[in-house]
Parts: structure tokens; C-alpha cells; sequence
């Protein structure tokens, strides 16, 4: 058997029509799930990639503006696997930081992820979809405290500790739950930074590989977490990140 195998399993990946959500929906699929693309706008090109590869993939809409969205969607349909990537982020400093924008960043990046996976663990156990696997994608920022992201700062932390205690309950159930924190990769998401000629040096400068991080290189660890090579890893909350916390 190879360990590395998704094939039959089914998965859902949240943020899946572009960047790192874009990334690990394709490796997932290159492994032979067949992967559900969940967004709030369509998914088409994520769509296109898994099929030109000669994988299956839906789209599922998907508006964490509700952060109870995921609710009904993982009853009766087999899922296996969640990998749960969708984030945003807003800046400002703590002096001035508003009440709306916190909420805004704790709905998606914490509320919605949790429930999102209590809903998946509930119908993966009733249903016996079991091993399962979730993959929270957590940063840099939950290990550190970052500059005017205090509530995206505190979210990420959160979705260290959410993956700790899912671990905790659910690795005897044979669900494993763990998390990827990212390091710097280039996506929409950080293109101002890599624009910013002085900033984009420094954080060259800071990160032992050299180079920015690329969506495949989560991709790649979102599959190894959720195949059976990964089965005896729970709670882990695995920095993928060119080295940038080993120095
Ligand atoms: P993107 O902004 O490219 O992707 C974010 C994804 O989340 C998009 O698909 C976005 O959809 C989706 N999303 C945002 N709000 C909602 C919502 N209300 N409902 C459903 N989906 C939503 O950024 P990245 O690919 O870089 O980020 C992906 C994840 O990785 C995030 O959790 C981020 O925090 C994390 N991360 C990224 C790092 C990096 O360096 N890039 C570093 C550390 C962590 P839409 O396109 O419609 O906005």
C-alpha cells in the first residue's frame, strides 16, 4: 500500500479558488481525492488545474460572513478529510483598532473554522468516515505576536490551541487533527509586501532559505498530513516556513 494514498477518500478544502487553498486542493486531488472547492466566489480555475491533471473535483459555495455556513454540508456526503485554509486579515494598530474588524477576522479564521470541523467530526463519526483527517492552517502569527494584526494574531494562536484540543478528544476516534503554519508565501494575500521593495529584502534576508514560500509547499504537507503516513500525528501544529522560526 502506498502511505502517501488519498484514493476513494473524499475531502473539502475552505478559500479553495486561489493561492494556498488553490494549492492544497490540487495536491489533495493529486493523491486521488476527490475534492470539494468551497468558496464565496467560484472556483473555476482550482476547477480547471485538478481536471487538466486528470482528477475530480465540485464546487461548493461557501460565505463564512455566516460563520455557521459549514453546518449542512458534511451530513450523508462522505467526506474524510477538511482542510480548513479560508482566512483574511486586517490591519490597523491596537489603539485603533475596531470592533468590526475584529469580529470580521475572528468569524472566518476562528468561529467558522471550529464549527465548520465540529459539523465534518460529527457526520465522519456518526457515518463511520473514519480515519479522517483536518488540516487548519494556522501561521507564522500563531507562534508570534506580528505588528497591527491583533486580531489576526489571536485567532491564529486560537487555531493552535483548536487543534490541540480537537487532538486531544478525537485521536482515539481515529480522527487526526493538526496544522500547517505557513511562513511567507507568495500569494494575493502578501503581494504589497513583495511589492515594497525594502520589505520584500528584509524578509528575504530573514528567512534561511532564501526565497518565499510557494503555495505547493503546503500543498504538499496538507496531502502528507491527511494520508496514512501521517496516521500517529495528532495535535501538531507544523511550521512550513523556509526555517524562518528555527533561527
Ligand atoms: P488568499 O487571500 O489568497 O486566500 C484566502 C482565502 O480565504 C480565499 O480563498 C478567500 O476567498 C477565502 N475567504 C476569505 N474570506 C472568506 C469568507 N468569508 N468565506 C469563505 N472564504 C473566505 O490568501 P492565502 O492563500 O495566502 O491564505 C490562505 C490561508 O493561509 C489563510 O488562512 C491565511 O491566514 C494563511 N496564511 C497565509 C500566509 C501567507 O504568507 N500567504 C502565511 C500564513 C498563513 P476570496 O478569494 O473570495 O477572498
Amino acid at each position: 500500500m502506498n502511505p502517501f494514498s488519498l484514493a476513494g477518500r473524499r475531502a473539502l478544502v475552505t478559500g479553495a479558488n486561489t493561492g494556498i487553498g488553490q494549492a492544497i486542493a490540487v495536491s489533495l486531488a493529486a493523491q486521488g481525492t476527490r475534492v470539494t472547492c468551497a468558496g464565496r466566489r467560484d472556483c473555476d480555475e482550482t476547477l480547471a488545474l485538478i481536471a487538466a491533471a486528470g482528477g475530480h473535483a465540485d464546487f461548493l459555495a461557501l460565505d463564512f460572513a455566516d460563520p455557521l455556513a459549514g453546518q449542512g454540508v458534511f451530513a450523508g456526503a462522505g467526506y474524510s478529510i477538511l482542510v480548513n485554509n479560508a482566512g483574511i486579515i486586517r490591519r490597523a494598530e491596537s489603539l485603533d483598532f475596531t470592533e468590526a474588524d475584529w469580529d470580521a477576522v475572528m468569524d472566518v479564521n476562528l468561529k467558522a473554522l471550529f464549527f465548520t470541523t465540529q459539523a465534518f467530526a460529527k457526520a465522519a463519526l456518526a457515518e463511520g468516515n473514519t480515519p479522517a483527517a483536518v488540516v487548519n492552517i494556522a501561521s507564522l502569527l500563531s507562534f508570534q505576536g506580528g505588528i497591527r494584526v491583533p486580531s489576526y494574531t489571536a485567532a491564529k494562536h486560537g487555531v493552535a490551541g483548536i487543534t490541540k484540543i480537537l487532538a486531544n478528544e478525537w485521536a482515539a476516534k481515529g480522527v487526526n487533527v493538526n496544522a500547517i503554519a505557513p511562513g511567507y508565501i507568495a500569494t494575493n494575500n502578501t503581494e504589497a509586501l513583495r511589492a515594497d521593495e525594502a520589505r520584500n529584502a528584509a524578509i528575504l534576508e530573514r528567512i534561511p532559505a532564501g526565497r518565499w514560500g510557494a503555495p505547493e509547499d503546503i500543498g504538499g504537507t496538507a496531502a502528507f498530513l491527511c494520508s496514512p503516513a501521517a496516521r500517529y500525528i495528532h495535535g501538531a501544529v507544523l511550521n512550513v516556513d523556509g526555517g524562518w522560526l528555527a533561527r
